[in-house]
């Protein structure tokens, strides 16, 4: 009898347990889902120093995880000539046992890299990276990381993607915002039955809220192609930030943030932005669902800049009206013009409501230019990265083609290297235009709907924000061009001395077209020149790339540098380094050149300079210069 007892009681247990594991959402995902692991390519020094000094910070670290509420570790140590950097983060809707088991996880599974000097390892309840040299506040990854999308919504589960999209926004606007830099948040999403979307944001507690917020702003970039894409569950991985989301639940409805007060803007009613996290009971649900659709239909019918603050800001384009448009501009007023290229004219607007856009009239010059114009412009907005310059909309009124993009105070780069406001750069923020561009282009080349050669890359098409920080403009602009095929064209779209030869004499398009041309950018950076300025050095009538190549074979390239600009011995190894990137940049033929993902690893790596033979293209075609404005 007693042993029958026990054995029902034991049986009860199981199914308790058993009944808890599927309903508890927080299990019903494995948390230790590895989604990425990645091991450094450099060999660690001195192994044994190197494995014990490892393991004294893992055990660290996994003593800090142990106490209640530690969701966050680091640990270092400098012994035996070794120094070894560990962080660790668990999700924190993870129970602190969880958390521990997840860690060992990470821990067991990086193993696999530790001859090396670095490795990380990312699961989805938490993440575990080593380094040599110290990463805490690393933003974002080297290079382009789209993001981890899962399966699409074939269970006829509907997920509203503009709902979706801006949940998601909210809540990377949100979270930098909420102390301990993470968030979990969940809203109504509208489909033919009402789903439930949940998410969550988490950065590095060792960042700012500066640094959380543009690597979530990268995060989010990443991850909202995976909602656009009618997916049901999406990651964004980067160095100093993660985020989530999901159809299915994996937190509890208790362990949600509000993150709606975090997304008012000096608390003023009309500010408010329009999705916020829920409280997890079903009643509030609905009546903020009801809120949330009357505050998205009310923003899109009566803004016509678009909704003005939060997180509408990071929406798709706008159709914009044309009025508002000339009014904005005081009737496309001389006054506002910031300036004009081969595309149209570009105008400053300001809105009723103070909203500053700037806005491009395009040239219409084929009949056929207009058609497809809307679907384009659907594509290439949905292209967001911090270093591309926003498409915030459109309009087409009769003949006139108006594009609407994010105002840009600093304008554009030109004016910093030859322009008025020649010698105002130093040559740590030059360097961090380099490397942004880069990552811009790199992620022009690899993007998922419109894999796009931007075929005009040049000092003048690189915005300055209020930062410096780099955008690059006029992107997805040559696909306007009727005539327009996916690889050979026949109409050079471009301006010499910026322009792969490839591409000038025989119309062979490819991404290493836009190298080439970000190469000679970057020797306008570091010179100061313009690429087709003659007045270099003396009496010497060359270009700045034969130039450059010039003093390169000579080993003179320091003589490059911008004389407006004053660089220590250490820069000026550095500046080297840079100009041996450019230079790779620039050779021929085309599939000498690295692309823009590996130019992103040179610039960040820490080798002091280029292991990879340089081989001098033919220059004799920077002779003249054209422009597509004048063919
Ligand atoms: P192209 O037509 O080949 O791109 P371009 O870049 O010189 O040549 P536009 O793109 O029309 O010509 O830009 C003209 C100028 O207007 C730029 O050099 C820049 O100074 C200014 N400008 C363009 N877009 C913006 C913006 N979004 N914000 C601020 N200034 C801008
Ligand atoms: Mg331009």
């Amino acid at each position: 009898m007693t042993r029958w007892w026990s054995f029902r009681w034991r049986m009860v247990v199981v199914a308790i347990v058993f009944v808890v594991f599927l309903t508890s959402p927080g299990r019903s995902q494995p948390q230790t889902n590895l989604l990425r692991q990645t091991c450094s390519p450099v060999n660690a020094t001195n192994i044994p120093n190197f494995f014990n000094n490892l393991n004294d910070t893992f055990r660290d670290i996994r003593r800090q995880l142990s106490n209640n509420n530690t969701y966050f570790a680091t640990s270092e140590l400098a012994r035996n000539s070794v120094t070894v950097y560990v962080m660790a983060q668990c999700r924190k809707y993870m129970s602190t046992r969880d958390c521990v088991s997840c860690f060992d996880f990470a821990a067991s599974s990086i193993r696999s890299c530790a001859t090396l000097s670095g490795a990380r390892s990312v699961l989805d309840g938490c993440f575990l990276r080593y380094e040599s040299i110290s990463f805490y506040t690393e933003t974002i990854l080297p290079g382009v990381n789209p993001g981890i999308c899962g399966n699409s919504t074939s269970s006829g589960r509907n997920v509203s993607k503009t709902a979706v999209d801006v949940f998601l926004s909210s809540l990377s606007i949100a979270t930098p915002k909420i102390n301990g830099l993470y968030a979990a948040a969940t809203t109504s999403v509208v489909g033919n039955d009402t789903s439930i979307a949940y998410a969550i944001a988490q950065c590095a507690e060792t960042l700012t809220t500066d640094e959380c917020k543009s690597c979530l702003e990268v995060a989010y970039a990443s991850i909202s192609i995976c909602a656009s894409n009618d997916v049901i569950d999406g990651r964004a991985i980067e160095s100093g930030c993660f985020m989530r989301y999901s159809t299915i639940p994996f937190f509890r409805s208790n362990q949600i943030t509000d993150i709606a007060p975090f997304l008012r803007d000096g608390g003023s009613s009309n500010k408010i932005a329009i999705i916020g996290g829920v409280v997890g009971v079903v009643g509030g649900l609905i009546v903020l669902l009801i809120v949330v659709l009357w505050w998205y239909c009310r923003s899109k019918r009566t803004m016509p800049g678009g909704s003005l603050y939060g997180a509408t800001e990071l929406q798709g384009s706008k159709d914009y009206n044309y009025n508002d448009l000339k009014k904005a501009t005081n009737d496309f007023g001389d006054e506002n013009k910031l300036g004009e290229g081969g595309f149209g004219d570009v105008y400053k607007a300001t809105f009723d409501d103070e909203k500053v856009v700037a806005v491009k009239k395009l040239k219409v010059r084929h009949a056929g230019a207009k058609i497809g114009f809307e679907n384009e412009i659907q594509l290439i907005s949905q292209i967001r990265h911090r270093n591309l310059l926003g498409l915030l909309g459109w309009c087409i009124d009769g003949s006139n083609l108006l594009l609407v993009l994010e105002y840009m105070p600093n304008g554009s780069l030109d004016r910093f290297l030859w322009g008025e406001r020649k010698g105002t750069l130093s040559w740590k923020i030059r360097y961090d235009i380099i490397l942004g561009i880069a990552r811009g282009l790199a992620h022009l080349h690899k993007e998922v709907h419109v894999r796009i050669v931007h075929r005009d890359i040049k000092s003048s098409n690189i915005l300055l924000d209020d930062a410096l920080q780099p955008k690059i403009a006029d992107f997805g602009f040559a696909r306007f061009q009727p005539e327009d095929q996916s690889h050979v064209i026949t109409k050079f779209v471009g301006t010499l001395g910026y322009t792969a030869p490839e591409y000038v004499r025989y119309g062979i398009l490819s991404d290493k077209v836009d190298t080439f041309s970000f190469g000679i950018v970057v020797l306008e950076i570091i010179s100061g020149q313009m690429c087709t300025s003659q007045n270099l050095d003396g009496p010497s009538t060359e270009f700045l790339l034969e130039h450059a190549w010039k003093l390169y074979e000579n080993q003179k390239v320091v003589m490059l540098v911008d004389e407006t600009m004053d660089i220590n011995p250490d820069e000026e190894k550095h500046v080297k380094k840079i100009i041996e990137i450019a230079l790779l940049c620039t050779q021929s033929p085309a599939s000498e050149r690295p692309a823009m993902s590996e130019v992103v690893l040179m610039l960040s790596s820490e080798q002091s300079s280029v292991e990879r033979h340089l081989t001098r293209p033919n220059l004799p075609y920077l002779n003249r210069r054209i422009h597509i404005g004048s063919s």
